[in-house]
């Protein structure tokens, strides 16, 4: 039997390839400073969104291509993205981290 996903595809504004949505990172223009990218891990904000996987790779090769320009039809400051992703991505990347997850106060 196979699996069938009913869930909705998107496109990473990265790699450009097609993922899940659960796969993917939503980035939306934050309503407060019209000109600011925000991640939206929750998938709650409204507003225009793009797409990235929540990885650095992916989001170099957005920043490269100028898909943030294009996604959000204007020039935008990503700097949240950045931030996100220091904070959230660096904790989760390296496989060495993983296990300080929980009980590291003992
Ligand atoms: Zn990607």
């Amino acid at each position: 039997m196979e699996r069938t996903t009913a869930q909705p595809l998107r496109t990473c504004i990265g790699c450009r390839r097609t993922a899940a949505r659960s796969e993917l990172l939503r980035l939306v223009m934050d309503r407060g400073d019209a000109q600011r990218v925000v991640a939206d891990p929750r998938r709650r904000l409204p507003g225009r969104g793009a797409w990235l996987h929540p990885d650095q790779a992916c989001l170099k090769q957005a920043v490269r291509r100028r898909a943030f320009h294009r996604a959000f039809r204007g020039p935008v400051d990503i700097s949240g993205v950045d931030d996100f992703f220091r904070s959230s991505v660096s904790a989760a990347a390296g496989p060495d981290t993983v296990q300080a997850e929980s009980g590291s106060e003992i």
